[in-house]
């Protein structure tokens, strides 16, 4: 028996959300958009002629470059795309976390950024949050190899603010610093205009969320000139031809619509503010979602089986068993139509629970 097992690189990996294959379910539990893609991109991929991939897509994806440049109103130097902000943040990681010291982000947020750290061997240290979930500035104010942090976090929903950010960004000039908008459009601000300030800052943000394209797999990166090529020379190291040529028009044909972006981010913000107060009607508690999922425990029912009860009847949400969150559920916001099966059958289950308690 040869020895070879030995120097495989060994991981943990990232586990995602279920994707169910059963056609009649309500899935809320992977903070898709419930609805469809701005109607530009049918248009596109109508029209597309399918010989386009006979050839390699373009390596500087330039057609979703200059137009997300032109909707940030940032030059395309400072526009770097990814298939999915997974990918962008993978390559962060790869180009901007090389120091001995550790990587800094806190206890409770997106279960990947360990993930990658442990893949690249950079030390993290994490650092946890207040008991109401919500960031200390301070505890970034101490020597790093850089620092990411999710705004708002996920998976709690909550929004730092832009001073609090900042106050982390500028104690930190000798690191990059990511912050990862993957929810931002549903109601935070974004601090992208600190990136005119702070070279070292870099703001991720993806196309899965609020412009309904999960299942295309778009994210960017808006950064100073410097950091964008850095992070274009390891890509360009790693694999120059991520992005194919027609998921580069769909993205461009969906950000050119603000129109129908406004709408249904709007859509889902007053469904998630709806669903806010009725859960609060059934006694759960929950911090002030910013984000287009909700963070929310129960008063009196464990998460857990909360959690199970709802898959039995074809609701999917998200259950993270861990330290600190492991009675929480996460919810993503559906259609008010599915929103509203969920807060019936919630109301149901929770009624039938105290009474079978008494
Ligand atoms: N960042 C955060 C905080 C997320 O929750 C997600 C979604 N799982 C991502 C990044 C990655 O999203 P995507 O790769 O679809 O852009």
């Amino acid at each position: 028996m040869g020895n070879w097992e030995k120097n495989i690189r060994k991981v943990t990996p990232y586990v995602p959300g279920e994707q169910p294959k059963e056609r009649n379910i309500i899935k809320l539990n992977t903070n898709e958009n419930p609805y469809p893609p701005a109607p530009g991109v049918e248009k596109i991929l109508k029209e597309t002629d399918i010989s386009l991939l006979r050839k390699y897509p373009d390596p500087t994806a330039a057609v979703l470059v200059n137009a997300i440049a032109a909707r940030y109103h940032v030059k395309p130097s400072q526009v770097f795309v990814g298939v999915g902000s997974d990918d962008v943040i993978a390559m962060s990681y790869l180009t901007f976390f090389n120091s001995e010291l550790p990587i800094l982000f806190p206890d409770i947020t997106y279960s990947f950024y360990d993930v990658w750290a442990d893949e690249f061997k950079v030390p993290f240290e994490t650092l946890p949050l207040r008991d109401d979930f919500t960031i200390n500035p301070d505890d970034y104010k101490k020597p790093n190899g850089g620092i990411i942090i999710p705004n708002p976090n996920a998976p709690t929903g909550l929004d730092a603010g832009v001073e609090v950010l900042e106050d982390i960004i500028a104690a930190n000039s000798d690191s990059v610093v990511i912050i990862d908008e993957a929810y931002v459009d549903f109601g935070a601000k974004s601090v992208l205009p600190l990136t005119e300030k702070y070279e070292n800052l870099l703001v991720v943000q993806t196309f899965s969320k609020s412009r309904a394209l999960a299942g295309s797999r778009i994210g960017f990166a808006i950064g100073s000139e410097k950091l964008i090529k850095a992070l274009s020379d390891v890509k360009y190291s790693f694999n120059s031809y991520t992005m194919d040529q027609i998921t580069q028009r769909v993205g461009a044909a969906a950000i050119a619509d603000e129109e129908y972006f406004q709408k249904r981010v709007s859509d889902i913000i007053a469904t998630r503010e709806w669903t806010k107060t009725e859960l609060k009607k059934l006694g759960f508690v929950f911090g002030d979602s910013k984000s287009n999922f909700i963070f929310a425990a129960h008063e009196a029912v464990p998460a857990a089986e909360i959690f199970e009860a709802l898959k039995q009847n074809g609701i999917f949400v998200r259950y993270f068993p861990k330290p600190r969150i492991d009675n929480y559920l996460r919810i993503t916001i559906g259609t008010d139509e599915e929103m509203k099966v969920l807060v019936d059958f919630l109301d149901k289950y929770i009624h039938a629970y105290h009474r079978d308690l008494v």
